[in-house]
């Protein structure tokens, strides 16, 4: 009996090669197929014109090939869009169009939902549902670029999940993303961020490929960051700063702390001194949020005068410090605005 047929989306560039081997194809049918897969974005095997019509049918009976449809697009006024994405089992994820002069980045989901319950965090409120596929990223990404009609200059995975909860998925995807017949974004131009999931840090710091590093603190306060980011308890803040410190030393790169400033919780007196203490001398960014707003949560972005007192602060003590600026707010497409549904209703 033969057997059931495997989604291409699974296979990263390696599984793509061993694939073609098993079909007794030389080597560099690999670059054709993934440029047909996430270059050109072929929807189905048989257009695959410079591939032999054997080997075409050869897949198209071993291999399903479903790229996601657009259920829906919003535009903002400032010029980002975020797609909602459904894959053919039904599920659907949302990606982030950002374009800045010829440059565009695009924010694409690891997981749909995500099982980590972050407060803050609407797509921590909506629920785990599953891990999503290799090419189901790099999708997300190319569908998103050929919209926007540029091609992606950066991708970002943070949409949706927690990479480090999928991990051999999300590095899959980072390299058909970074493979220069997948969508050939830079190593440095690709960024994974991590609640904090020690495991999936020390790992990436042994990966060849350059890829950027970003991890949410929230707080350097481990009883409210436990209440913010109940998901990661497991992984107590001086265990974090150790692994970020090991993963500077053994890169030379240097990770962002993302810090989602939130009124009256992480950015009093006692919070920002924790969070110099933490940041300060070694080799870190510290990016601050203002939170953006969550239905269901009474988390608030504290004044302007406040959020520069806080990136002064962290200046002065000689950490590097960035203020985010939002962008898509406008259409729930800011940082931890991504959800699993249709809009309810144009209010
Ligand atoms: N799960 C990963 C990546 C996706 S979230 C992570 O948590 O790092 C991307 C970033 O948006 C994270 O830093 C996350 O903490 C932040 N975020 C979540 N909800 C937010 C909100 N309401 N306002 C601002 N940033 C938020
Ligand atoms: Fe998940 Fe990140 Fe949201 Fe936390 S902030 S619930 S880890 S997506």
């Amino acid at each position: 009996m033969a057997e059931a047929p495997t989604d291409i989306a699974s296979l990263d560039p390696a599984g793509l090669a061993e694939a073609l081997t098993a079909l007794g194809q030389p080597s560099f049918r690999r670059r054709q197929l993934m440029a047909w897969l996430y270059g050109r974005l072929a929807p189905d095997f048989a257009g695959m014109t410079d591939l032999p019509a054997s080997l075409r049918e050869n897949l198209a009976n071993s291999y399903t090939l479903n790229q996601p449809d657009a259920l829906e697009v919003q535009r903002s006024s400032d010029g980002t869009r975020k797609y909602l994405w459904r894959f053919a089992d039904g599920v659907t994820v949302e990606s982030v169009g950002i374009p800045s002069g010829d440059r565009l980045t695009v924010c694409f989901s690891t997981q749909a939902g995500c099982p980590m319950g972050c407060a803050f965090c609407a797509t921590g409120r909506g629920g785990f549902t599953r891990d999503l596929l290799p090419g189901e990223m790099t999708w997300q990404v190319a569908l998103t670029a050929r919209d926007f009609g540029l091609r992606a200059s950066n991708a970002v995975a943070m949409g949706q999940g927690e990479p480090f909860q999928n991990y051999d998925a999300t590095l899959g995807g980072l390299r058909l993303m970074n493979a220069p017949d997948g969508l050939g974004i830079r190593a440095r131009h690709l960024t994974v961020s991590t609640c904090g999931v020690i495991p999936g840090i020390r790992r990436l710091a042994t990966e060849p490929e350059q890829f950027t590093l970003a991890a949410s603190l929230h707080s350097a306060v481990q009883a409210t960051r436990d209440r913010l980011m109940p998901g990661v308890k497991r992984w107590p803040l001086e265990e974090l700063k150790s692994t970020l410190i090991d993963y500077t030393h053994r890169t030379g790169r240097r990770p962002t702390l993302e810090y989602a400033l939130i009124a009256g919780e992480n950015d009093t007196p006692e919070e920002i001194a924790a969070l110099v203490a933490f940041a300060r001398g070694w080799m870190s960014h510290v990016n601050l949020i203002p939170v953006n707003p969550v239905a269901g949560t009474k988390a608030s972005r504290p004044g302007d005068p406040r959020i520069a007192q806080v990136a002064a602060a962290l200046e002065a003590a000689g950490v590097e410090t960035s203020v985010r600026t939002e962008r898509g707010t406008d259409i729930d497409a800011a940082c931890g605005q991504l959800t699993q549904r249709h809009r309810v209703s144009a209010e």
